[in-house]
Order: C-alpha cells, then structure tokens, then sequence
C-alpha cells in the first residue's frame, strides 16, 4: 500500500467530482477513517496530508490520543457511541457525526456541560430505514434538530448518514439526494444560521463521488487510503 499514492488518487477524485457538479473542490473535507489503524499509520497518513481523522471505537481513539497519534489533524469521532462511553469523547473531538439517540444527546449535552465546552455534532440518519442501523428515522430529523438546537452544550451542525453498502456507481444517489433536502429543512437550527453552512457527511470509499455530486460537505474514506481492514470485531 503506498498512502501517500492513495491519497493522492482520493484527492484527485474528489476534485473531478466536485468539477463535474459544478462545485469547489474545496467545500469538500475529506475525513480519515482511521478504525483498526496504527498510530504510525495515522501519523504516516497526517504527514502525507491528511487533515481530518475520524474515529470509530472510544478505546482506539483513547489510545491514539495518549500517544499523540492525531497531531497536526483535526478528530472527529463518527464511530457508534454509547451513552456511558461520551465521557471519553465530548471535548476530545472536534465533532462527534454519529449522534443517533436522543438519550445519547442528552448525555453528550450533560457531559459537555460538566466539562465545560460546547460540543459540535451530527444527527446521524437512517436514511434507508435499514432494521439494522443506527441512526434517526427520517420523518423524526427536525423534531431532534429543534431539540439539539435548544440544548445549551451542543452546537448543531448538520447531518451524517451510512447508506446501504453501493454494489453500484449511482446506487446511493437518491439517498445522498435526500440528504441534502432534511439538511434545508432543517437550516434554522443549524450553529451561528446566519453564517454556518451546513455539514453533510456522508460517502464512503465505494460511493463518495455521487455523495459529492448530491452536495456532501465531508467524506469520510477509509479502505480507499488504507487498503482493506481485518473484520470488525464488535463496536466500540
Ligand atoms: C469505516 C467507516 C467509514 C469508511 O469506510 P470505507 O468503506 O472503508 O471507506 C466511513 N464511515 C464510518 C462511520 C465508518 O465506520
């Protein structure tokens, strides 16, 4: 595996996407999914330009942390979350994507509230309606939008979703599309409104150009710079 080839390929493809739907490469964030990686691959990977780490397991990201594994890279965490786990998470990342309870909500608020930072995050969508996700249905996005939006340790930026697996270039289009209108209509609880874009994080290595040609914000990419990972073995 060459990282920095890989990344390099990421980024071009990344820029061809953005060309082709009209849009600047650069409102585009390419996010790390670091899980089941080393620390020297992590450091190897911000060295080689990667900016934005994404974690998914609170032991992974506890244990990268102490050694110093993500610096010079922003962290985000967008891994599932426990609600007795935030107390490891709200105030070491910069963005949690993967806020899909609204018990997990008030946790990550109570949490951030004892540690005394304002906590940015992500709903995450079940935008498929799959039994076996994570994640909000969708008709039930702007009633936890308004909730999160009234929670005084929780900056609500936007929305994350993980459609089904693509099998096919176009296949998770529509989802991505659908995306994009919950993220209107939710633009009133969205940070700072009037000068917070929305963030839209979704596409991952088998589907992140049609999630840029839909208007994703952040991609967050794994096997395409790493190369394919050993089984997952439980959550966190
Ligand atoms: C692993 C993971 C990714 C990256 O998946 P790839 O298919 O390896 O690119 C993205 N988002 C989440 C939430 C993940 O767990």
């Amino acid at each position: 595996m060459d990282l920095a080839e890989n990344i390099a390929k990421v980024k071009a493809n990344i820029e061809a996407a953005a060309r082709a739907a009209g849009r600047d490469p650069s409102g585009i964030t390419l996010v790390a999914a670091t899980k089941t990686q080393t620390s020297g691959t992590i450091r190897a990977a911000i060295a080689a330009g990667i900016t934005v780490c994404g974690e998914n397991r609170v032991q992974e990201l506890t244990a990268h942390l102490a050694d110093g594994a993500y610096a010079g890279a922003a962290l985000h965490f967008i891994g599932h979350l426990q609600t007795n786990k935030v107390k490891y998470v709200v105030g070491r990342v910069d963005l949690i994507h993967s806020v899909s309870s609204e018990k997990l909500l008030l946790a990550i608020d109570r949490q951030a509230e004892k540690a005394g930072v304002i906590q940015d995050i992500l709903l995450e969508v079940n935008v498929a309606g799959e039994e076996s996700k994570s994640g909000f249905p969708p008709e039930q996005v702007p009633e936890m939008a308004a909730l999160a939006g009234n929670m005084t340790h929780i900056n609500l930026r936007g929305l994350m979703c993980i459609p089904p697996a693509a099998q096919h270039i176009g296949d998770n289009f529509r989802y991505f599309e659908k995306m994009r209108q919950f993220c209107v209509d939710i633009r009133r609880e969205i940070g700072d409104n009037k000068t917070d874009n929305p963030i839209l994080s979704m596409g991952m290595s088998g589907d992140y150009p049609d999630a840029i040609r839909a208007g994703a914000t952040h991609i967050r990419v794994g096997t395409a710079l790493f190369g394919p990972r050993p089984p997952m073995t439980g959550h966190t």
